[in-house]
């Protein structure tokens, strides 16, 4: 039996709450078997560059290989085709995906993400650099991801809330509050998240807030979770500060990506006085040496979509001289701090030897590419890698499902704390593996997380646990015992 098919029928809820299961699971099944079974073996870039770098810091991990071994290979993958009714009357189909990525140390968690340019092989990358991350954190989950193949920007508003029900309905049997938890990514939100959840707990027939976190408040959400993902690479950002001692006014940032986690890590510094000198969104960016009144901005970006270099006095604002850059400029502009906040593979082979920022704080997952790290790391760039910087997200995520699960809700303060206490731990933990070992940041948070990891792996059992009793000795026992 596939692992896909085991993990179904592992959903109890299935088996009692439908009545007739096989019959429900039969059109999934096929779907399956057609279009997935050729795709599994997918070995694209993305992907690899992840392989690559994992056998990179299993180098100077002293661990159990086959910890490596089983990080090698995603425990299952799921595509589906979600059928969606138009506004205008017509029937779309969207592809769409959820990975298991590695659940021993616990059940699989990661975001969903709607983007145009979702693969399998992304979101089977995304959910390895989940496994990694919750592991650097040392929260109890696993790594899984999801996505959609859609330009949710194309779509109204009720057309967003069928595609998002109907990805549910497509994945209800391998997601689960105990087997795998999604939450926000690039182009969701909590309102989704909301959608997402009613339509499983509808399925389940049982209300199941901890299926998915991320959540808007009223519906079970997390109070500090909006702002997590900038708040935990915040604390990083305040740890270099402290270490290189800097004076938060003569620091320049640039921010790529002007989102959930772009627009929160801005703000954060602004308020402490940084200069945020650059930002951009997907049309391109603005930057002004002066540095911009970031909240003027997120205000004008989040009521009228548009990216504008301006200033605003209660409502009224007015736009202030700035230079018009495009992304890949914003990338290699003066700058001590650069902030990617956007998609995977910006910083690459071609522009890192371009890159002046002396530190790299990645909110993005996947931002800079195996070939770029290594010109980075020539030029003594501290880059502080996306499974520490952007773990405050998975952090709240797991908070959520625990006030959840307790039906016990904390303070704004308590989570703040918690997270805090977190973040500098495994940062200070990270840095200090980075300095004995004398290897960059980045390897130094795999090792952490891979000796995490493989205290798991070797918890159940390996070939050095199975195969130092000589089997004569274990046939003595159990002849002993048997006697006894
Ligand atoms: P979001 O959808 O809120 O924002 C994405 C931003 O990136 C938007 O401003 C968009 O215009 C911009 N963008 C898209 N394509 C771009 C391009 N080619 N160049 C420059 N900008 C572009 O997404 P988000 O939640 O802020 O996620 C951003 C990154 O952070 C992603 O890599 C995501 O995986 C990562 N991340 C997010 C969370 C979270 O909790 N939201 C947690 C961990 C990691």
């Amino acid at each position: 039996m596939s692992v896909w098919l085991q993990k179904i029928l592992c959903n109890g809820w299935v088996r009692k709450n439908r009545k007739n299961s096989d019959a429900y699971l039969k059109p999934v099944i096929l779907r399956f078997s057609k279009d997935l079974k050729g795709k599994l073996n997918m070995t694209g870039n993305i992907y690899q560059e992840a392989m690559s770098r994992l056998d990179q810091a299993a180098a100077y991990a002293d661990i159990d290989p086959e910890a490596v071994l089983k990080l090698k290979h995603p425990k299952a993958c799921l595509q589906v085709s979600i059928p969606v009714r138009m506004d205008d009357g017509s029937l779309k189909i969207f592809t769409g995906f959820r990975v298991h990525h590695n659940d021993v140390r616990g059940p699989t968690k990661g975001g969903i993400r709607f983007h145009p340019d979702v693969s399998l092989d992304e979101v089977k990358s995304l959910a390895f650099w989940m496994t990694i991350k919750c592991a650097v954190v040392g929260i109890p989950f696993g790594g899984g991801k999801g996505g959609v193949i859609v330009d949710p920007k194309s779509l109204s508003r009720l057309e967003l809330e069928r595609l998002s029900r109907g990805y549910i309905e497509q994945v209800a049997n391998f997601i689960g509050p105990d087997v795998d938890i999604p939450a926000p990514d690039v182009y969701t939100n909590a309102m989704i998240m909301g959608w997402m959840m009613d339509e499983y707990s509808k399925i389940a027939r049982c209300l199941s807030p901890a299926v998915i976190t991320g959540k808007p408040i009223p519906l079970g959400g997390s109070l500090g979770r909006e702002d997590a993902t900038a708040r935990g690479g915040y604390y990083c950002i305040k740890e270099i500060e402290k270490k290189r001692k800097w004076d938060p006014r003569q620091i320049r940032v640039a921010v790529q990506g002007f989102g959930n986690a772009g627009q929160h890590i801005a703000d954060m510094l602004y308020q402490d006085g940084y200069q945020i000198v650059a930002i951009s969104d997907s049309k391109g960016g603005i930057y002004r040496q002066q540095g911009f009144d970031v909240p003027s901005i997120v205000h004008v970006k989040n009521s009228s979509k548009e990216l504008q270099a301006v200033y605003c006095e209660g409502s009224v604002c007015q736009l202030v001289e700035a230079e018009i850059i495009t992304n890949e400029q914003l990338l290699e502009l003066d700058v001590d701090l650069l902030i990617p906040a956007a998609l995977e593979n910006q910083i690459t082979g071609e522009n890192a030897a371009k890159i002046k920022a002396s530190v790299i704080v990645e909110l993005a997952n996947g931002p800079t590419t195996v070939d770029a790290d290594a010109i980075l790391q020539k030029k003594s760039v501290l880059v502080v890698p996306d499974i520490l910087a952007n773990a405050g997200g998975v952090t709240v995520s797991y908070f959520e499902w625990v006030q959840n699960k307790s039906g016990y809700y904390w303070r704004l303060e308590t989570i703040d704390e918690r997270l805090k206490e977190i973040m500098l731990r495994e940062f200070n933990n990270v840095y200090e593996l980075m300095e004995s070992h004398q290897v960059h940041m980045r390897t130094a948070a795999y090792i952490h997380a891979l000796n995490r990891q493989a205290e798991a792996v070797v918890a159940l059992g390996t070939q050095s646990y199975f195969s130092s009793q000589p089997h004569s000795e274990q046939a003595k026992r159990a002849s002993v015992q048997e006697k006894v």
